[in-house]
């Protein structure tokens, strides 16, 4: 992204910074927010890309003292003389309109969703492919994320096929279980799942509290 100030102005009793970019569009950022965001190494450590500035130190009703800008950046003084440097870019990909907020929902958190009957084909990939190829990977999460259900075929019928596609993405999360469970056919079965009849779709006592998600 390579975005170009045209000018930078404050407003609402300098509470509020409108951007009017070359492209025409317009964004607004409150005084607070950008205070609470400046990106100084006395409020910000890069190595971390974490806010150090603590909520006790801001003034919830800061206003800016002085704003100057040119294509590339805008300068802030506060009203204490703490200064801010906000780069173009950075502004840009966190303007608040509704538009621009709708767009980065969408690249950050996947929303489509596919809603299905009986007509549905099982999205289904190859295990060993899933586990090898980062491609066939993506693609089994993002179905994942967007159908809520993906056969993969092909897994060896040994101990363990779960275990690696866990590992393959992340951490095993420990339940009462264990990391795992062998379900079994047993002779006089506890549960319905140790019989050799059908299960419906279902999720385990675990994910009641933490529901299983992508
Ligand atoms: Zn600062």
């Amino acid at each position: 992204m390579h975005c170009a100030i045209q000018k930078a102005e404050a407003l609402d009793g300098a509470h509020l910074m409108q951007v009017l970019w070359h492209d025409g569009a317009e964004s607004l950022y409150p005084a607070i927010w950008l205070r609470d965001n400046c990106p100084c190494s006395d409020c910000y450590l890069d190595s971390a890309k974490a806010r150090k500035l603590l909520i006790e130190a801001l003034d919830v009703n800061i206003c800016m003292e002085d704003l100057t800008f040119d294509r590339k950046k805008v300068y802030i003084t506060w009203p204490d003389e703490h200064y801010s440097e906000f780069e173009a870019d950075w502004l840009k990909k966190r303007c608040f309109s509704q538009q621009a907020r709708a767009k980065l929902q969408r690249e950050l958190f996947l929303p489509e969703c596919q809603h299905w009957g009986s007509e549905l084909q099982l999205p289904t990939l190859d295990f060993e492919d899933v586990l090898k190829n980062d491609e066939h990977a993506y693609k089994w999460l993002s179905s994942l994320k967007k159908v809520g259900i993906v056969r993969l075929t092909g897994a060896s019928h040994k101990r363990g096929e779960v275990l690696k596609l866990g590992k393959r993405i992340g951490f095993l999360y420990l339940t009462f279980y264990g990391h795992t469970w062998q379900v079994q056919d047993k002779i006089d079965a506890n549960n319905v799942a140790y019989t050799t009849g059908k299960l419906s779709f279902h999720t385990d006592y675990p994910a009641l509290h933490h529901p299983p998600g992508v």
